[in-house]
Formats: structure tokens, sequence, C-alpha cells
């Protein structure tokens, strides 16, 4: 016989779900929600809910979005020879909070990581090279590919894959790749990064 009624346990295992939440704080988030007076929990409902049905990924760089094609990807304003490829769409808020980026972005979802059994079939790499040759495509000049992994292993890992992806382009000069400098420390996570050290990790960019 199970202590708690089957709905609070329920939502004990979704919370326990969550990044960085372990199975304690699971129970802490789930009591604060079934003691507080305002309805916190349904609002909390409705919000999960509402997010769900609204938002999708952009169609070309997978950021987090409400369109088809994001504001980014679709602003004449920007520079469309240049796109930054990211982990997670929180780097591209980190990003363009900074105000120091006007390309564009692709969001890979994650990086390739053995540890937690997550291979390159799971990142959009199939996309990113369609993106990549649809891009070379529509304009003769020549793409900026700027790859803005985390300063990890992982995110090194994932940056000499995309490396390999693009080898032949490379040789032909359609593409050039440059990796964020160590202005980063590793380890860190970029969505954290403050502007300076961005704006530094992003000028000092270098050639791989
Ligand atoms: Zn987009």
């Amino acid at each position: 016989m199970s202590v708690l009624p089957k709905s609070v346990e329920n939502v004990i295992n979704e919370f326990s779900k969550l990044p960085g939440v372990g199975p304690k704080s699971a129970a802490r988030m789930t009591y604060h929600f079934l003691r507080s007076p305002n309805k916190d929990a349904s609002k909390l409902g409705e919000s999960l809910l509402e997010m769900d049905e609204k938002t999708k990924f952009c169609v070309s760089c997978f950021n987090v979005t409400d369109q088809d094609i994001c504001d980014i990807c679709s602003s004449t304003q920007r520079d469309h020879s240049t796109i930054c490829i990211v982990e997670e769409p929180l780097d591209v808020v980190a990003f363009e909070n900074s105000g120091i980026f006007n390309g564009l972005y692709f969001v890979l979802g994650g990086v390739i990581s053995p540890a937690e059994g997550i291979t390159a079939s799971e990142l959009r790499f199939k996309e990113l090279e369609e993106r990549v040759k649809s891009v070379l495509n529509e304009s003769e000049k020549k793409l900026e590919l700027i790859v803005a992994t985390n300063p990890s292993l992982e995110g090194e890992a994932t940056a000499s894959y995309i490396l390999d992806i693009f080898d032949t382009f490379i040789k032909e000069g359609k593409i050039h790749i440059s990796r964020l400098a160590m202005g980063l420390p590793t380890g860190a996570d970029l969505e954290y990064a403050d502007r300076l050290t961005l704006k530094r990790a992003l000028e000092g960019r270098r050639d791989i």
C-alpha cells in the first residue's frame, strides 16, 4: 500500500524527470504546490499546456518559436552567411541577450556524449547538413559556421564531428568553420556566460 495518493506520486515522478532534480527536491516541489493557496498548481499546469500547444521548433534553425520560421531566420537585417551552431535554445537566448551576434543560428539539440548514451544520430546533424546545402544553393557567398558548443569534452568532440561532416565543402572553399575562443572556462555553460565573456569568445574565435 502506498502512503501517498497516486495523484501526488504522479507529480513527484514527473518533477523528478527534470534536469538536476532528485527525488527529494521533486517531493519538496510537489508539497509546495499541495500547500499553495494561490492555485499555483493550476497556473503551472495551464502554462505548460499553453507552451505545449503554442510553441514549435523553427523549421530552419530549430530554435523555439510560435511560427514555422522564427523571427531571426526570417529577418532581412541579419547576416545570412554566418551560422552559429549551438547546443540548446537557451544558448540562442544568451547570444541574443548579449547583442553581440547578428548572424543566424542552428540548434543541434545537445552534444555527442557516450557517457550519457547520446549518439550523433540523436542530434540534428542531418538537418544541419540540409540547412548548409540549401544556404550554399541560394548564395554564392562563402558560409561561415561558428561552432559554439560548450567548452567541454563533449562539446569538442561534437565540433570535430561537424568538421568531418563538412570536410568536402571546406576543401572546396565553400565553408569556413571556426570555434568559439576558450575565454570560456572548460566545463562552463554558454547559457550562463556574461556578455563580455561571450563577446571575447566570439571575437577570438579560431579556425578548427
Ligand atoms: Zn529559425
